[in-house]
């Protein structure tokens, strides 16, 4: 037995690398008294839409209401219907389900649990209006094949981005494909604020000025006192923004590092625990190592008492869920109900040591041989 404990992810230690420079922006925040707005916020969305290889980023109060946004600036709403997968966190399904539309829950393949353009093709009706695919676990959906789909059937294309900072599908970066890609910079994101924030991405001119004007109340550019627009209040976060331009500043490093981390599973666990696959072509940010296992309850329990904590990325699909469940009448999504009885995500993060990734292979070598 041994005293050692690996979490789930160690927020604080990976604050460590950047406690100088954090300090040093809350101070200047702090000083400057301008704590809504200003340049903060401005020099972030710049950074992140470079980072992003896209002309338009707007910060937003957290990513559920960057979809929310997205939706309402591209006109979808009573009456709409948006096709998600039926395996996502939770708020994909509220934002669509917040602007009056209805969410309809799509499946997913086996191999990678994402949603793909021949789920959602059958679904297609007079009504839908937006299909959302969501980059689950860091890895981006194929956007060619969505983009393709939602020009025939003239619907507006969303990318729910949460987990997938700096992923690439086919060398481009969410958003490229689209009409609008969304963040979450939530703490346990690879890019997280220490607080809530999100952002909405864009190629359009137009709709990043609707979402810009929607996240301040509905505001005319031309005149602060004039309100086009019913909109709500989600800005980004001075003091968020300001830390968030110092954290993008070693994102790559870590993403790296979690790509090293993923390998280091793949090649030290044992052949009965399979990782969620990834498709070639597709750069994941590797945001959660998610494996697929039997009597998950068990190996999860197990390995609690040996020091490894483990999480659940989800446990009960969005249709499955009381919100949404509609009786005997809801059609089953086999593959993300037989996923979610599985999965477990294994822990990683931006600086996680190596060391730790073996010791945790090593108490799943010792469970499951
Ligand atoms: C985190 C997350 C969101 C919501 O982001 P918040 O900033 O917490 O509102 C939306 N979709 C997915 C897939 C997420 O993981």
């Amino acid at each position: 037995m041994t005293e050692r404990r690996v979490p789930f992810f160690d927020l604080a230690a990976s604050l460590n690398p950047v406690k100088d420079q954090l300090d040093a922006a809350w101070a200047e925040v702090y000083g400057h008294g301008g704590w809504v707005g200003g340049p903060a916020v401005g020099a972030f969305e710049e950074a992140f839409a470079n980072y992003c290889e896209i002309n338009h980023c707007v910060g937003l109060a957290n990513g559920t209401d960057a979809l929310e946004l997205a939706l309402k600036a591209l006109g979808v709403g009573r009456g709409d219907e948006v096709i998600i997968p039926a395996n996502t966190f939770i708020a994909t399904a509220e934002a669509v389900s917040n602007v009056g539309a209805t969410p309809m829950f799509a499946d997913v393949d086996p191999a990678t649990l994402l949603m793909r353009p021949i789920d959602v093709e059958p679904m297609i009706t007079p009504r839908t209006a937006a299909l959302i695919p969501v980059h689950l676990y860091g890895q981006p959906c194929d956007m060619a094949g969505f983009a393709g789909l939602a020009e025939k059937a003239q619907l507006a294309l969303i990318e729910d981005a949460a987990q997938a900072h700096g992923s690439r599908c086919d060398g481009l970066a969410p958003g490229a494909l689209s009409d609008a890609a969304t963040f979450s910079f939530y703490p346990g994101k690879n890019l997280g604020a220490l607080g809530d924030g999100g952002a909405l991405v864009t190629r359009h001119d137009d709709l990043a000025e609707k979402v810009r004007s929607i996240s301040a109340h509905g505001r005319s550019i031309e005149d602060r006192y004039l309100h086009d627009i019913v909109g709500c209040n989600s800005r980004l976060d001075t003091l968020q923004a300001a830390f968030l331009s110092v954290r993008l500043t070693r994102l790559d490093e870590e993403n790296n590092h979690r790509r090293r981390v993923r390998d280091l599973y793949e090649q030290l666990l044992p052949a009965s625990v399979q990782l969620v696959k990834q498709e070639p072509g597709r750069v994941s940010s590797n945001h959660l190592i998610v494996a697929e296992v039997d009597e998950r309850e068990d190996f999860r329990r197990e390995l609690e008492t040996q020091g490894v904590q483990t999480g659940l990325h989800y446990p009960v699909p969005c249709h499955l869920q009381k919100a949404y469940f509609e009786g005997a009448n809801a059609p089953s999504k086999p593959v993300a109900e037989s996923a979610a009885r599985r999965i477990v995500s294994l822990p990683v993060w931006g600086q996680m040591p190596e060391e730790d990734v073996v010791f945790v292979c090593e108490r799943i070598g010792a469970l499951r041989r």
